[in-house]
């Protein structure tokens, strides 16, 4: 552990770094060893109270809120080319903390989080409002303004790059943000903290209160100075933050689950198809919100493409994160491990056949081999919750319209593939599909330029990234001057 360069790990309220009021720490475990890597200070009710106070004096004070555009932008620039500088060791500590393969937490997490800074920054100074002649006697416009104090929450499977998705436009936009990372995994946001301090972000505009949903997130959501929640996590909790918010009708964004179809047709490129099934149902342990894991095949199509994925899973290698090699680390707990091993055991009990299960036969750790079921019916567990893990089912269709209405027999709605070399089939299955991203012929791509979100129930409402997200951050107001 020697090459891990831990943050402060206190909790940052009003610009410093703060003992908990609550006297409290806990404890973050790396999933590969099951060792404590860290203790931590857990935020309780006076504390978040402190840090949605100290966001709000810092809001109403204008040092950020109003503050010049290029400036704010200036800040987030500087966090961007900081993050570059020490993206060897944020790496580092995210994939310890997390489980994540180092390769790809150095190619995704922090690129991704790095590029959203800097997508956001060149917004910061962009808020224009507009002029809407209404009357010869009145000079009407409407202008954007920053919404307030945003309780930003994010869980624990990709816990800097979505911490950054929600600081990243919050900020740009002039907010205030108290950030609640995931109890999981609370390392890599603390030392985002350290970063925006360094790089000159006034104080109480950015605080962050490490803690358990319950406790430290429940206090946040029900602060009576937060004036938006943009939460990403579990369809359970994301509809109880949304009952809790509509009791003071605030702002909620809601990035929440998903179970993905991958709708193959027979004129597909099967071998492109399994290839990115096998990296879209895999990558992260299968811990993403858009994994690849309802495959959907024309009957035809089904044993060809079935071997192929099976080949691909084989050259899965599942190991220590920090291994070079590594393509597949352990899931986030024993809690997650346990809900994963049992849902395959459901899907054995209900009919579905094992095709393939991959070697893990490490003594410590939460692995999960990688799992692939064949003849799985809509009916079946398997088909319809999200597993969160590294498993996936197969099920064949007869004919174009029964894929898409498999594709669409389901309660999230968050993203969806379709596999075809015909151009027509393609585009009409992809406006058929309903979900908030379609890939076609390709698997698993976000940028920061484009809106992520689910189109609703167990996927959320809301987008994340774009120039979208800039709506999530601000209120327009309609100003009339009597001429
Ligand atoms: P979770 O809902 O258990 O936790 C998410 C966050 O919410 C954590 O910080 C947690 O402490 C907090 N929380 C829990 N209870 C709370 C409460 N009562 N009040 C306030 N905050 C509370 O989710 P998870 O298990 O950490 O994450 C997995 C889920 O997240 C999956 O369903 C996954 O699909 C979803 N997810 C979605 C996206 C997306 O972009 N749509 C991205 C990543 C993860």
């Amino acid at each position: 552990m020697s090459q891990l360069s831990l943050p402060q790990l206190a909790l940052l309220i009003d610009g410093e770094w703060r003992a908990p009021m609550s006297g409290r720490h806990f404890d973050t475990v790396n999933p590969a060893s099951e060792e404590i890597i860290a203790t931590v200070a857990e935020a309780d009710r006076d504390d978040v109270d402190a840090a949605v106070q100290s966001a709000h004096r810092a809001f109403l004070s204008g040092v950020w809120s109003r503050r010049n555009g290029i400036e704010r932008a200036r800040v987030l620039w500087a966090v961007a080319a900081r993050l570059r500088e020490l993206e060897s060791d944020i790496a580092v500590l995210e994939s310890v903390d997390a489980g994540k393969p180092l390769a790809a937490t150095r190619r995704q997490d922090i690129r991704a989080a790095v590029d959203c800074l800097e997508y956001f920054a060149g917004w910061a100074d962009k808020l224009e409002g507009r002029t809407v002649p209404v009357r010869e006697d009145a000079l009407t416009y409407v202008s954007r303004e920053p919404l307030g104090v945003v309780a930003a929450i994010v869980p624990w499977n990709f816990p800097l790059m979505n911490a950054v998705w929600k600081l990243a436009p919050a900020l740009a936009c002039g907010c205030s943000v108290v950030l609640k990372p995931a109890e999981l995994t609370p390392l890599s946001a603390l030392r985002l903290g350290e970063i925006f301090l360094e790089c000159g972000l006034p104080r109480g505009v950015l605080n962050i209160v490490p803690g358990y949903g319950h406790i430290t997130g429940q206090a946040l959501i029900e602060h009576p100075l937060v004036s938006k929640i943009s939460f990403t996590g579990s369809p359970g909790v994301g509809k109880h933050i949304m009952r809790t918010a509509s009791e003071r009708a605030i702002h909620v964004g809601l990035e929440l689950g998903g179970k993905s179809p991958a709708l193959i047709f027979a004129d597909a490129d099967l071998e492109a198809a399994a290839r990115a099934v096998a990296s879209g149902a895999f990558f992260n342990a299968g811990q993403v919100c858009s994994a690849a894991t309802r495959v959907l095949v024309a009957r035809e199509a089904h044993d060809r493409f079935v071997d192929s994925l099976t080949a691909r899973m084989a050259k899965i290698r599942t190991g220590d994160p920090l291994a070079a090699g590594t393509s597949m680390g352990p899931v986030i707990s024993r809690k997650q491990q346990d809900g994963i091993l049992d849902a395959i055991e459901g899907a054995k009990k209900q009919g579905a056949t094992l095709a393939y299960a991959g070697d893990c036969d490490s003594p410590r750790g939460f692995f999960v081999p990688p799992t692939l079921f064949t003849d799985v019916t809509p009916d079946m567990a398997i088909a319809q919750k999200e597993i969160f893990g590294p498993v996936l089912g197969v099920t064949a269709f007869d004919g174009d319209a029964q894929g898409v209405a498999l594709a669409n027999d389901s309660r999230y709605s968050l993203a969806a593939s379709v596999w075809s070399q015909d151009i027509k089939r393609a585009h009409a299955a992809a406006r058929a599909v309903r979900a908030g991203t379609v890939w076609v012929n390709t698997y698993g791509h976000t940028d920061t330029r484009l809106p992520w979100g689910g189109m609703g129930g167990e996927s959320g409402v809301g987008r994340d990234l774009g120039r979208d997200a800039l709506e999530n951050y601000t209120e327009q107001k309609a100003v009339w001057v009597q001429l």
